[in-house]
């Protein structure tokens, strides 16, 4: 049984083969299904929905509360510090835009001094990395780590490039989006600041299935969407260190974000609004918030044994298919306790094209997977799979009865063959 009721999860719909099939969502990582209260939640703030901070209506000062709360919640889900902002953004790959446009702003500009002295250096990222977490630091001096077969070794090869020097913030995944392993996060942010960077970590799979604390961790900047966190699309937070983020350069530039406006000149304010220039997205960040508390309030315990479970059972189901391999990048995440999976299973099929077995699991098994390269070139290259792979992901609604369909979807086809035939329709396989 899930963990938590999500929308959309019609328990008692009949499973028929070739007619109304119950589906399966084993495609949580890109996007998580709505939780039921976070469905709640959004009705009950839908009736005063009204824009935010400059109204003096009802509708407008409870939408004001309803957001400014949801700040809160959010920076009580990360333990953020009492310096920490937390800005509301459309979603990770948002929030990072933002912080590069801020690391860019105070390496430019002259002035801005840390301790004794002026602030520079390179952004270090791995090259297991998302595109979101990469192609912002291609804008600035950069360099890369390529990661190792193990955590051992790569933390050892991240030390490296940090003691090399000149290494300003170090971008990294808190856990792979490819193959769901956990980096030790809290390692690399201790690794960062013994050679004087700061860390960003992008929190976009993290967020969803572990405990994060800032205060705890020393992790300087955290970003994740709402739309992986049991909410819908269009919000997303960057927490972190205010210092440059109330020097970087505002993200967007309109109302809201300024104290004083002259014809030739401004004053961007400081904090959150600095960033959040138009009218904010409050139903986005209300069900994020929501979202948070109602994860924040789950057992660690149940919520890491319930993924746990699946995945196992899942990794052991493929290993008893011939013809089915399981990718993973670390050979010794059990001697890091803080890493381990988070509920993804990366796969693929000896002479199947991936995009082929997703287009047979959906329409042959009611099975929902993701292919491809799953925006992380440069690790799927590296992997050996330049056509792709598949990616079964779940989390707190999901079932064993899900992944059972997935192992006998994908035996069926190794056993019987696709059925009919498939043919490649703009781009996808269809039957
Ligand atoms: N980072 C990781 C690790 C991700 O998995 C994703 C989404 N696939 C992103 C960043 C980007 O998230 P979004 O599309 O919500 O901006």
């Amino acid at each position: 049984s899930p963990l938590l009721p999500v929308v959309g999860q019609d328990l008692n719909a009949p499973l028929i083969h070739g007619g109304q099939v119950r589906y399966a969502n084993l495609d949580y990582a890109a996007s998580a299904p709505a939780l039921e209260d976070v469905a709640a939640h959004l009705n009950e703030v839908l009736p005063y929905y009204a824009s935010v901070h400059r109204g003096a209506g009802f509708a407008s000062q409870v939408s004001t509360s309803v957001y400014e709360n949801a700040r809160k919640i959010v920076a009580n889900f990360v333990g953020a510090r009492p310096d920490d902002t937390v800005i509301f953004t459309r979603h990770t790959t948002d929030s990072l835009n933002l912080l590069a446009g801020c690391v860019q702003s105070i390496l430019t500009q002259k002035g801005f001094t840390e301790g004794r002295s002026n602030v520079h250096g390179e952004v270090l990222y791995l090259d297991i990395e998302h595109h979101a977490n990469l192609l912002p630091w291609q804008a600035l001096p950069h360099r890369s780590v390529v990661a190792a077969d193990s955590i051992a070794a790569t933390l050892a090869r991240v030390e490296t490039q940090l003691r090399a020097g000149n290494v300003l913030l170090l971008a990294v995944t808190g856990a792979s989006n490819v193959t769901g392993e956990v980096l030790p996060v809290n390692e690399l942010a201790a690794l960062a600041h013994r050679y004087g960077a700061r860390i960003v970590v992008d929190a976009a799979q993290l967020a969803p299935h572990r405990r994060i604390d800032l205060s705890a961790s020393g992790i300087d900047y955290l970003a994740f969407s709402g739309h992986k966190l049991y909410a819908p699309f269009g919000a997303g937070v960057l927490v972190g260190r205010s210092d440059w983020l109330d020097t970087g350069k505002p993200h967007l530039a309109g109302g809201g974000a300024v104290t004083e406006v002259r014809l030739e000149s401004t004053r961007w304010s400081d904090g959150p609004a600095r960033h959040e220039a138009g009218s904010p997205n409050v139903l986005g960040a209300a069900t994020l918030a929501k979202a948070a508390a109602t994860l924040a309030a789950l057992d660690a315990q149940d919520w890491h044994s319930h993924e746990q479970q699946l995945r196992e059972y899942l990794v052991a189901g493929f290993a008893a298919i011939e013809g089915v391999n399981v990718h993973s990048l670390f050979s010794d995440s059990a001697d890091y306790p803080e890493c381990g999976s988070i509920g993804v299973v990366n796969f693929s099929i000896t002479g199947y094209d991936a995009g082929l077995v997703a287009a047979y699991l959906s329409a042959e098994h009611g099975v929902g997977v993701r292919d491809g390269k799953f925006c992380a070139h440069p690790l799927l290259n590296r992997l050996g799979l330049p056509s792709g792979s598949l990616r079964a992901s779940f989390g707190v609604g999901s079932r064993l009865e899900d992944a059972q369909r997935l192992i006998e979807g994908v035996s069926a086809l190794l056993r019987d063959g696709l059925g009919w035939d498939y043919v490649v329709d703009a781009g996808r396989w269809v039957p």
